[in-house]
């Protein structure tokens, strides 16, 4: 039977300027069970026609048919699946791939077959067993001799069963005594029935083929058949055969791949997964951050109600040369019951002195927050005593010198939290001050620590403390089902009324909204967080980049591997997932440290610097998905390259 026919076969380089005609049309054919040695002078055209017969390269013009297939217009895929189904390659260079194991060097081909049926293919370890490697299979290529390497080759060739194998120049790295070894192995496996082409420089080889064919500047001028050829002894039957382009039971082989060149080059993998991390890590901790704020202050905002009005003093009118002069509203304590009376629609009213305050007890001196406020206060601000009482009407009248304390004062002043201070006596501005009562615990509002501050009578801050007249501003609840803006419209003319402004100067005064200054807040705060994002987007990008980098790096260092695996029948697409899994691997664990690392960050910021920070699942999800995208967008592009390379040029890089 015929194996092989070449009919007028040419071969044609084309370089950049001029054509380099090779081979000048072939014709051949060789027959199953033939040991065929092809002789020639360097540079006539030896491994041309045998890449050409290994359907590694394709002829310019001419028809071959391989087993009775016309192969001349395959694809490069079906080329693929045939060389994996049909051939078997020893090189010069062995090709051994120098991360894996003499054992899985010879299982390699199989991940490329359509299917993996034992039946299918040989026993690797029989085969080592066979070429005499018993002992050595988990051995890396590096701990062979070269003749010990050539056996794992001539090993490799064999897992698939192969109809014909190809062999160029298979000893002319090897002493003479591999040499031999060598020799004697290919002429065993034709005995037992498989077609050897073989080129050689050595003339006393061709003693062990059937035919020798001499090849001259492109031309056969010689054929002998110098043995009959054991055509009885088929080894094995060319079929009829489907080429399957993809097939999904490789997906696991691509990820065994892609893992075992992750771990063969630690250092590159680790750094890769570094850059994504740091990547991911500042995604996730700005974007806590920023929804930390935004939450800090929607939860506060939300607290204080919807129904709030604040009353502040207007803007300076007029140059504003005298800031506290008549053109700006000044509200007095007296003003908060004028309104109380006077306005129809307020549930509840506060005014505000504001200032700080040198607290000294217990042999401690500290400074904190201090707040004059009205009685109302207590309902409207959430803020009835945790223990003891608030203070009365009666007492701020008279100006008591009485304050509750809240958490974070009395921890750095009384030590623990669980101190009870109720009747404690603390100096303020040197003045002695009752703790009649102590704050509820109230967190941080993203920037500030709620608990940080005291609280005492209005007319005790301003008169004995802060000595003031005027208060900071003044707060407003509205009865359920009241219109705000009558209200505020209301509070406005009362106070210009009062103040003896005219009806139209309305900057004196601003009454603002709740609903509104929410809004406002909560922009911001979305804002905010928008710019970490972005800031922390950019970084994971620059991460990606440097994964392209890498993955470029390793293609082109890789670039015989990636011939060597296309040789043995890997198709483009096995290729293309290879690499594209590698860097998607890489970024998604880059991106599960980033996201483990950017939470740890983000409890590091609060417990440090004391802002509220959030790491919202959603971030989590898209922190992990921007990350295999990287891994993929920036993946594809050097996985291409390599997927597309030609598997001769590919073989021959260094
Ligand atoms: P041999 O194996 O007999 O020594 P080759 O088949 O490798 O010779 O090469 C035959 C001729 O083809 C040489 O002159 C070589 O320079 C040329 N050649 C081989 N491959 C290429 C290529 N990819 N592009 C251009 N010329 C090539
Ligand atoms: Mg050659």
């Amino acid at each position: 039977m015929k194996v092989i026919e070449l009919k007028g076969l040419k071969k044609t380089y084309h370089l950049e300027k001029i054509d380099v005609p090779v081979l000048h049309g072939i014709d051949l054919e060789i027959y199953q069970g033939e040991f065929v040695a092809i002789m020639g002078h360097s540079g006539s055209g030896k491994s041309t026609l045998l890449n050409i017969l290994g359907l590694l390269d394709k002829p310019s013009e001419g028809s071959f048919k391989l087993a009775g297939i016309e192969v001349s217009k395959y694809s490069d895929d079906e080329l693929a699946a045939l060389r994996n189904h049909y051939l078997g390659f020893i090189f010069q260079q062995f090709n051994l791939l120098s991360k894996l194991t003499a054992l899985e060097n010879v299982s390699l081909p199989v991940i490329y077959a359509n299917t993996k049926d034992e039946k299918n293919h040989e026993d690797p370890a029989k085969l080592l067993e066979l070429v005499g490697l018993k002992d050595r299979m988990e051995h890396r290529p590096n701990e062979m001799s070269g003749g010990q390497q050539q056996r794992v080759a001539i090993a490799r060739s064999l897992i698939n069963k192969p109809l014909i194998i190809f062999a160029d120049e298979p000893t002319g790295n090897l002493d003479t005594k591999s040499t031999k070894e060598i020799i004697q192995t290919l002429k065993e496996l034709n005995d037992s029935g498989i077609t050897i082409v073989m080129v050689t420089h050595e003339p006393h080889l061709t003693a062990y083929a059937t035919r020798t064919i001499r090849v001259q500047d492109g031309l056969i001028i010689s054929d002998e058949t110098t043995k009959k050829s054991d055509e009885t002894k088929k080894h094995r039957q060319a079929q009829t055969f489907k080429h399957k382009a993809f097939s999904f039971s490789r997906v696991k082989d691509y990820f065994v791949q892609a893992w075992r060149a992750l771990l063969g080059n630690k250092m590159r993998s680790i750094l890769s997964i570094l850059g994504v991390m740091i990547g991911v890590a500042s995604l996730i901790s700005m974007m806590a951050v920023g929804t930390g704020a935004q939450k800090a202050i929607e939860d506060q905002v939300a607290g204080l109600g919807s129904n709030l009005l604040m009353v502040f003093p207007g803007a300076s009118q007029r140059g504003g040369i005298s800031s506290d002069g008549g053109t700006r509203m000044r509200l007095f304590h007296e003003d908060i019951e004028d309104l109380k009376k006077n306005v129809a629609g307020i549930a509840a009213i506060t005014g505000y002195a504001n200032g700080r305050a040198q607290v000294v007890a217990n042999g401690k001196n500290y400074n904190t927050r201090l707040e004059g406020v009205s009685v109302d206060y207590a309902d409207m601000r959430n803020s009835h005593p945790g223990s003891g009482r608030f203070f009365t009407e009666t007492e701020n009248a008279e100006k008591k010198r009485v304050v509750l304390l809240g958490q974070t004062v009395i921890k750095e002043i009384f030590g623990g939290a669980d101190f009870n201070p109720i009747g404690e006596f603390i100096k303020i501005n040197r003045i002695d001050f009752q703790v009649i009562g102590t704050l509820p615990v109230k967190g941080s509002s993203g920037f500030r620590d709620e608990d940080d501050k005291i609280i005492m009578p209005l007319n005790t801050a301003m008169y004995r403390i802060i000595g003031t007249e005027n208060l900071n501003n003044i707060d407003v609840q509205v009865k359920e089902n009241t219109d705000m803006q009558e209200v505020a419209d209301a509070i406005t003319q009362r106070l210009l009324f009062t103040h003896r402004f005219k009806p139209t100067d309305k900057d004196v005064i601003r009454v603002r909204n709740m609903a509104e200054i929410q809004e406002t807040m909560s922009s911001m705060a979305n804002a905010f967080s928008l710019l970490l994002g972005a800031i922390a987007f950019i970084s994971l990008l620059v991460g990606g980049i440097g994964i392209m980098n890498i993955m470029f790096v390793s293609v082109s260092e890789r670039t015989k591997e990636i011939g060597l695996r296309k040789a043995i029948g890997a198709n483009n697409a096995d290729i293309l997932f290879q690499f594209i899994i590698e860097s998607v691997f890489v970024c998604c664990a880059g991106g599960i440290i980033g996201i483990i690392f950017g939470a740890g960050v983000a409890v590091i910021i609060s417990k440090v610097a004391g802002w509220a920070t959030f790491v919202a699942p959603s971030s989590v999800a898209l922190a992990f998905c921007f990350s295999a995208l990287t891994g993929l967008i920036f993946g594809v592009w050097p996985a291409r390259k390599a997927s597309l390379l030609n598997p001769i040029e590919a073989l021959r890089y260094d």
